[in-house]
């Protein structure tokens, strides 16, 4: 993942570079991707994942590879719908799996 600014605001309000995320095996196959202040540790949930969510990410990456050497426009053009239809579904998914964890938590 790419580098982010971010900024500790359930906490100490120091703004840093996140470069290293860590990953969580959370109960069944779902994983957690988070980072934690340097300052004061806080937790920050990046995204939760599960098997379908990364086989979406996975055909999104083999898109991505594709849409690098396709020249037909028509061949362009219904990648990049198909792109956006994966985009939607892994969204989809990740707000649903995070619902239903940060549900969990709270019982
Ligand atoms: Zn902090």
């Amino acid at each position: 993942m790419e580098p982010i600014y971010a900024r500790c605001d359930k906490s100490c309000n120091q703004s840093f570079y996140v470069k290293h995320f860590k990953e969580d095996k959370l109960h069944n196959t779902i994983e957690k991707t988070y980072f934690n202040c340097p300052n004061c540790g806080q937790e920050y949930v990046c995204f939760y994942t599960d098997e379908e969510v990364r086989k979406l990410q996975k055909k999104q990456r083999e898109l991505q590879r594709k849409l690098k050497w396709v020249t037909d426009a028509d061949e362009v053009k219904a990648l990049l719908i198909e792109q956006d239809k994966l985009r939607a579904a892994t969204k989809e998914r990740m707000d649903a799996i995070k619902q239903k964890v940060e549900q969990q938590h709270e019982q």
